[in-house]
């Protein structure tokens, strides 16, 4: 029998998840971010369900160009924007020849543009602005400049407006309504369609909706925001279903002698006599090496901790509540009745890691009950 250390996918749940995008952001298009394999939930079967929800003139975002080329290579025909834009004259074939829009944010791309003219015809730009972040983006008091220098360049003449916003995690944070506040100033007067949200703004932020919205790690049902504080935008992400159900088995279930220690240092002693499970799962398939003892596991559905250091292949959980197990029974990593939020905290990480964090060894299963 093979290792059983399964990804399941509910492509149902993903489609659930669009679904509360268009009510979190009714008039607004979509521009599903699928970049990094689908946040790790496989970019082709990904995009080919979110296909079915979206319409024709909504969009998928990716970060590269590599990216764009592979959904279109799967017979995704929408409008693909390139996060990341691009950054050689190769690029510029590539986009050409497969109609991909492109994010401009730095001053190298619009040369490349200017020398590249026969090239750009009709090629689809988004205008980057960095209004805070300061990780990508034109700064504001050079929009007007090298908006009007990319618009000699012959490229569509239907030039979008993007920003990001660096905490829109962090409800009480007023960053993100200063961000709000220049992007408006910036762009006021021109007619353009704009873009600024990502999963917390569209749940958390109604000013940043812009034109276009660019939900990510909500498609995946993971709630973005980093409080768990009550209020509306926590209400609507608690309703966000998993994607992703990571799961394994216990592959050994031995009894440890009171004081014993369990795996790699040592770092946890039995209190007592017990039964130790031993789960075919581990750092090798993804699993945080971080993740401490306490950790949240499920066997059989039923909470157990995990003991001792995360090893390549295998993890040891604490059998002491569990009566009624025998080897080869399911144990649940995250998703399904255990959010992925919670491993990452315990993990120090986030969300977003974990799941493009799955490496390939993991077999991917996907349903869609629909
Ligand atoms: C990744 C990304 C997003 C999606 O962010 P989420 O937090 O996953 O919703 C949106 N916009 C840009 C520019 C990104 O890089």
């Amino acid at each position: 029998m093979s290792r059983v250390t399964r990804a399941t996918i509910n492509l149902t749940a993903l489609k659930y998840n669009l679904a509360i995008v268009k009510k979190s952001a009714p008039p607004q298009k979509i521009m599903a971010v699928v970049k990094a394999d689908a946040y790790g939930h496989g970019m082709a079967r990904v995009a080919q369900a979110l296909k079915e929800v979206l319409s024709e003139q909504d969009a998928f975002a990716v970060a590269s160009i590599d990216e764009a080329v592979m959904l279109r290579a799967v017979g995704i025909t929408n409008s693909i924007v390139v996060l990341e834009g691009f950054n050689s004259s190769a690029d510029l074939t590539l986009i050409q020849q497969h109609n991909i829009s492109v994010v401009i944010h730095h001053i190298s791309q619009l040369i490349l543009l200017e020398l590249q003219a026969e090239q750009v015809k009709n090629i689809k730009c988004w205008l980057k602005i960095d209004t805070g972040m300061h990780r990508l983006g034109f700064a504001p008091d050079d929009v007007k400049k090298m908006y009007q220098r990319l618009l000699n360049t012959g490229v569509d003449t239907d030039i979008g407006l993007m920003t990001h916003l660096a905490n829109a995690d962090d409800r009480g944070d007023s960053k993100s309504e200063q961000q709000v506040e220049l992007f408006n100033q910036i762009v006021s007067g021109n007619p353009a369609e704009t873009s600024l949200a990502n999963s917390a703004a569209i749940l958390g932020w109604p000013t940043a909706h812009g034109h276009w919205v660019r939900p990510g790690i909500m498609l995946y049902g993971v709630n973005p925001f980093v409080y768990s504080t009550e209020n509306e935008a926590n209400k609507l992400a608690a309703t966000l279903k998993p994607v992703m159900t990571l799961s394994a088995a216990l592959i050994a279930i031995n009894k440890i002698s009171k004081d014993e220690t369990i795996g790699y240092g040592s770092t946890w002693s039995c209190p007592e006599d017990m039964l130790v499970g031993v789960v075919s799962i581990g750092y090798g398939d993804g699993y945080p090496r971080h993740a401490p003892s306490g950790t949240p596991v499920l066997v059989n559905g039923k909470r157990a901790a995990l003991i001792g250091r995360v090893s390549m292949d295998m993890i040891m959980v604490d059998l002491r509540q569990q009566t009624d197990v025998k080897v080869g029974d399911e144990v649940t990593l995250w998703g399904d009745g255990l959010p992925v939020e919670e491993i990452a905290a315990a993990a120090d990480t986030i969300g977003y890691e974990l799941l493009c964090g799955v490496t390939r060894r993991v077999v991917f299963e996907y349903k869609d009950s629909e």
